[in-house]
């Protein structure tokens, strides 16, 4: 259905709007109908309706365990209606992606993990010998629709003997291609001291607010100051909640100190998705609002900041003349558990609930 009117729905900021959508393309926006608008038209009850949410961390290559997940599972059936895949695939498998991504209702761009095998084991970076200058950039520039970044994962698991020397390269593969990198975080070695002065302005920090030691904040939650330079140079925070790299405590006194994620990922895979702690976009973003941030900073974080980190500002805003990207969601008051990578719990008291996508002009109920 490329043609149909959302009426009675609201935006983030509580004002009440229609959005009529012809041949895909959002051609009014407002409350006020003009009187030849097409059918079939969708009673949105009072829901509220956003850019489509894009996650910038996500694994969506099915065939990958325990990182990976079907495309839609984790893109359309959350509410997601376009996805980064974030470093499943190295230059082996990125080709691969880009093919499944044509069959999937969401939108797909991914981050090249700087390994060439990917995530087809959890220590790709601990041989040199997979980061292989060449077969990276044959595949960045073959798939230079596709792949928007490259992800590399900084962390002792993931390097083992090869402290900093993979982020070193990434550093290099990255400003060679002129791609922002996602560096993911986590126990160290690497210390967190020494992988910071790597990052430039554009690139982001995923799993931002994990509960380990070597994180980006001191105790009371104050920036260090390697994290303070990073971000004077425009160093971002991505969220990348995932199975083991969000801490309430973290976020909360970030906060304090007036530190906020610029992106709100979920890095979901079936086994967080199924099993806790991430289960759903909607529940990542019901920690947000239960921390304390209003809906339109929450939803922000989950369209606008993260389309503009893209360069692709079309898939975060609502404007008339662009392809319909839209989510369309309910909150409910009702208490709702809410758990972090570390286990503790809170207690909501507005859960966020998706009721459709438009992607890319197409509606789907979910
Ligand atoms: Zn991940």
């Amino acid at each position: 259905m490329k043609d149909f009117v959302l009426q009675h729905v609201r935006l983030t900021s509580g004002e009440s709007t229609a959005i009529a959508v012809k041949n895909g393309i959002i051609v009014h926006i407002g409350a006020d109908l003009p009187p030849d608008i097409a059918d079939p038209r969708i009673d949105g009850k009072g829901a509220y309706v956003s850019s489509g949410w894009i996650d910038l961390h996500v694994h969506a290559d099915a065939d990958l365990n325990p990182y990976g997940d079907e495309i839609d599972e984790v893109g359309v059936l959350q509410g997601t209606t376009t996805v980064v895949d974030a470093g499943s695939c190295g230059a082996d498998r990125i080709g691969g992606l880009l093919e499944r991504s044509r069959s999937a209702k969401t939108n797909v761009l991914a981050l090249l993990n700087i390994s060439h095998i990917g995530l087809t084991r959890t220590d790709e970076l601990s041989s040199l010998e997979w980061l292989d200058e060449n077969r990276l950039m044959d595949a960045a520039e073959r798939y230079a629709e596709f792949v928007v970044g490259l992800k590399a994962r900084i962390s002792s698991s993931v390097v083992k003997e090869q402290g900093l020397a993979p982020l070193g390269l990434a550093r290099r593969f990255a400003n060679r291609l002129n791609l922002p990198l996602m560096v993911h975080i986590g126990s160290g070695p690497p210390a967190i001291n020494d992988i910071l002065p790597h990052l430039r302005g554009g690139d982001i920090i995923t799993h931002a607010f994990n509960g380990k030691a070597n994180g980006l904040f001191d105790i009371q939650g104050k920036p260090i100051p390697a994290l303070s330079e990073a971000l004077d140079r425009g160093v971002l925070l991505d969220v990348g909640h995932g199975t083991a790299s969000f801490s309430f405590k973290v976020a909360e006194r970030a906060l304090a100190f007036g530190i906020t994620p610029d992106t709100i990922s979920t890095d979901m895979y079936r086994g967080n998705r199924r099993n806790g702690p991430v289960i759903s976009m909607a529940h990542t973003l019901d920690k947000f609002l239960q921390l304390g941030y209003s809906l339109e900073e929450t939803i922000e974080r989950v369209t606008s900041r993260p389309a503009h980190w893209l360069g692709k500002p079309e898939l975060g805003r609502l404007q008339v003349g662009d392809l319909a990207n839209l989510t369309v969601f309910c909150i409910h008051s009702r208490q709702v558990e809410l758990t972090d990578s570390e286990g503790e719990i809170r207690m909501g008291t507005r859960h966020i609930k998706p009721e459709g996508v438009a992607v890319n002009g197409q509606y789907i109920a979910i």
